[in-house]
């Protein structure tokens, strides 16, 4: 029997595995002449440590971890061990259970980076370089534990070299998962293949010959083409059936991006980020690198990343190579409208025929697909996501003491840019962005992520969450897996759900007045909602204080719209008239529209998207929408920024009646009148601006002082619009009025979910402690 010393046994739970947690376990142990061990496990990382040091150990560890770690739990419990002669790191064990983390790729590292780099390196130039501090992790995990024979990587052999750099502790690649160097790793190849160039070298010349390429990125493919070729681009629309929709691009430094976007601090902060994702960046007025018109017609702003993975490194170094000139490319992800993004080679063919001439491909199979993640910055302001992938998911995102879950919760989302959540105590996992759920390949993906985050997270839900909206897919989904698991099922009205998800961001017990503008969602009485004001509290309460007052409108419900049946169906009933502009074409298909129109049912909606689409219908701002959101960003491109004047009068708000009205009436008669007098388009844009977001500040205003509220959530695909969310965000500050807005999860319909646990959450709580 061997003796048992007595010593420390600690837990560590949260983003504690695939960045060099043990590694530094370890090395510090070293330093402190304490002897045990460190091991993986599925309920987090274990470390057992014994010797005069050992709690000093755990109090240096625990108030300094590793820098990318994120720390949820640190237990620490006194045990007899039997005695370790040295300081190891473990295997992990494969019990099942939960408490880790599953990390999100990585973008590549500074230091990985130099040695691609530098020719002296044996990793120069190689596509698939990474180490404990960065590389793919969500997209490579096929089951917890993370080690290397539970992810993709299971099939590529060590050779002498890597397997040397993987069990010294003192290398940067010490039990790095995927580690690979280009004798033993995933190698690059191209389709066609060519006999005389390399893979990597094709790509490069098909690019710079204005061909368009598929690539084989992290989470999925990419259709690669050259931005500064209008030719190439408007090619890749006409393949892809995309004809107006931005592409987002991406360039080799911030200095490159400099040449055509303006970069603020936070947006060059961002985009150098570990999650690296799509920044919107204002196009810049005096560009030095012209990009095509075509990437994003009628829109202010471009989306640019900087190359995230080795192999976007490698090309780019290629093409600047062939042409002594930096590239910028246009990088969009490969699938088919409104499809999931395509992972498998083989699938990409059936599925894009004739979209692309080349692929560059290599074996490091995709286990989990993923986007690549957008956001947006002001210029005083932080970062406001609008699609939350790649980098972000599937790290967690923490609930608001407020809004503690005890019953776990699974929350379906809603019907556009779907996204799930898994929610347990105070994290909520939300699932990259899958997009619709509503085609066959969307469900499938939906399903796939879903089994996925069950098994990690452990979460066994007792309650679906779903909307409130009876013909959602969303829904039909949430009707049958409460119906095959035995599970209760609560709906939740979409607009309450927004307002949720700002309050369990900034933990706000309320009530709060939510201001939630977007393009459509059910509303209680069954119209269309979209332009709604709630005061809202933590006890699942809500009321509608006020709204933007209905119209009538056939097809409300669709999430794309088309802006001059809009308007003409709008103008028609509050009187007004179409401008020249618009008469010329507008004016007939107004006639058209009725008649096609006749036997669809009409329905009344407040939805502000709606709005939007009309002002952008009458001003020319645009008149034909190909896809959610198109009308709306063409109007604020539109709006001229030094305009200040607005048509405020009194009568756009009606505060006699519950709930109060902001009425849309004047509005379009304004703007039609203006139109139809000649004033500048763009002054009518900045103008519809100005004073909607007036109107909404003395709404709001009003509000907060009749139910003695303090503080404003703003929520809603709408305030993806820049100046209606600073405007209002400015105007309701400057009257004493605290204003919120979603940060960790999108401020679209992408943050449903964490608004439908948040409203679980509340309906939990128990009144003691309220
Ligand atoms: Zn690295
Ligand atoms: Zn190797």
């Amino acid at each position: 029997m061997p003796s048992l010393v007595d010593g420390y046994r600690a837990v560590i739970r949260g983003q504690v595995q695939g960045l060099g947690f043990r590694p530094y376990v370890y090395r510090l142990a070293r330093s402190l002449g304490v002897n045990g061990f460190v091991r993986n496990s599925v309920r987090g990382v274990v470390v057992v440590v014994q010797g005069r040091l050992a709690s000093r150990f755990l109090k240096r560890l625990r108030s300094s971890p590793p820098p990318l770690a994120v720390i949820a739990s640190f237990d620490i419990s006194r045990v007899r061990t039997r005695t370790y002669p040295e300081f190891s790191i473990h295997p992990s064990n494969s019990e099942r259970g939960a408490g880790v983390d599953v990390l999100p790729d990585l973008a590549v590292c500074r230091d990985c980076r130099r040695e691609i780099s530098n020719p002296r390196d044996r990793r120069y130039g190689y596509a698939f370089t990474n180490c404990t501090q960065c590389g793919p992790r969500y997209t490579i995990i096929e089951r917890l534990p993370y080690d290397r024979p539970n992810t993709t990587m299971t099939d590529f052999r060590m050779c002498p070299r890597c397997q040397g750099e993987y069990a010294d502790p003192d290398d940067r690649r010490h039990h790095a998962q995927p580690i690979a160097c280009p004798d033993c790793g995933p190698k690059l190849t191209s389709l066609p293949a060519s006999s005389e160039l390399s893979a990597l070298d094709a790509a490069a010349q098909s690019l710079l010959d204005g061909k368009v390429v598929a690539i084989k990125s992290l989470g999925g493919f990419q259709l690669a083409c050259d931005a500064t070729n209008d030719q190439s681009v408007r090619r890749l629309r006409r393949r892809k059936h995309r004809p107006a929709k931005p592409f987002a691009l991406m360039c080799e430094s911030v200095a490159v991006c400099r040449r055509f976007c303006r970069v603020s601090a936070t947006a060059e902060a961002t985009m150098r980020s570990v999650a690296a994702p799509v920044v919107l960046l204002p196009k810049s007025p005096r560009p030095t690198i012209r990009v095509a018109d075509s990437i994003a017609p009628r829109n202010s702003r471009l989306g640019v990343m900087l190359p995230y993975t080795p192999l976007h490194l490698v090309l780019f170094d290629r093409l600047r190579r062939a042409c002594g000139r930096p590239a910028v490319l246009v990088m969009t992800s490969a699938n088919r409208t409104e499809d999931p993004i395509i992972a498998d080679t083989g699938e990409l063919a059936g599925a894009l025929p004739g979209v692309y001439d080349l692929v560059l491909s290599h074996n490091r199979p995709i286990a989990n697909r993923c986007d690549d993640s957008v956001a947006m910055t002001d210029s005083h302001g932080p970062l406001v996501l609008i699609r939350r992938a790649r980098g972000y998911a599937p790290r967690p995102v923490p609930l608001g003491r407020l809004f503690h879950v005890k019953q776990p919760v699974l929350a379906v989302g809603g019907e556009s840019k779907n996204t799930f959540a898994l929610a347990s105590q105070l994290s909520a996992y939300l699932s990259p962005h899958i997009g619709t759920v509503a085609t066959a390949a969307g469900e499938q993906f939906w399903l796939e992520t879903l089994a996925r985050y069950t098994e990690w997270t452990g979460i066994r839900p007792q309650v679906v969450a779903t909307d409130l909206h009876p013909d959602y897919a969303s829904t039909r989904l949430a009707e049958r897996l409460s119906r095959d698991l035995h599970l209760p099922l609560v709906r939740i009205q979409h607009h309450y759900a927004h307002i949720l998800s700002v309050m369990a961001e900034h933990n706000l017990r309320g009530p709060v007045l939510g201001i939630a503008f977007d393009g459509t969602g059910y509303g209680a009485d069954g119209a269309i909602w979209g332009g709604e004001i709630l005061l809202a509290d933590g006890l699942t309460k809500w009321l509608r204080v006020g709204h933007l007052g209905y119209l009538s409108l056939s097809n409300a419900g669709d999430e794309i719209a088309d802006p001059r049946r809009v308007a003409s169906e709008y103008l028609g009933q509050v009187g007004g008239k179409m401008g020249p502009g618009t008469r010329k074409s507008g004016g007939r298909s107004h006639n058209q529209g009725i008649k096609s129109a006749a036997g669809l049912t009409a329905a009344r909606t407040s939805s502000v998207g709606r709005l939007f689409d009309a002002v952008a219908a009458i001003t020319g701002a645009c008149r034909v929408a190909t896809f959610d959101g198109q009308a709306p960003a063409a109007l604020e491109a539109l709006a001229d920024p030094s305009e200040r004047g607005d048509w405020y009068t009194d009568g756009l708000l009606d505060l006699s009646v519950y709930p109060a009205r902001l009425l849309p009436e004047p509005l379009l008669r304004e703007v039609a009148r203006e139109t139809a007098c000649g004033t500048a388009p763009a002054r009518v844009a900045a103008r519809f601006h100005n004073t909607l977001s007036a109107a909404t500040i003395r709404l709001a205003d009003a509000l907060c002082a009749k139910y003695g509220v303090a503080s404003v959530c703003l929520s809603g695909g709408s305030f993806q619009n820049s100046l209606l969310r600073r405007q209002v965000t400015v105007g309701l500050r400057s009257r004493g009025r605290a204003v919120y807005v979603n940060r960790l999860v999108p401020l679209n319909d992408g943050g449903i979910a964490y608004g439908q646990v948040a409203a679980l959450a509340c309906a939990q709580r128990p009144l003691a402690s309220l």
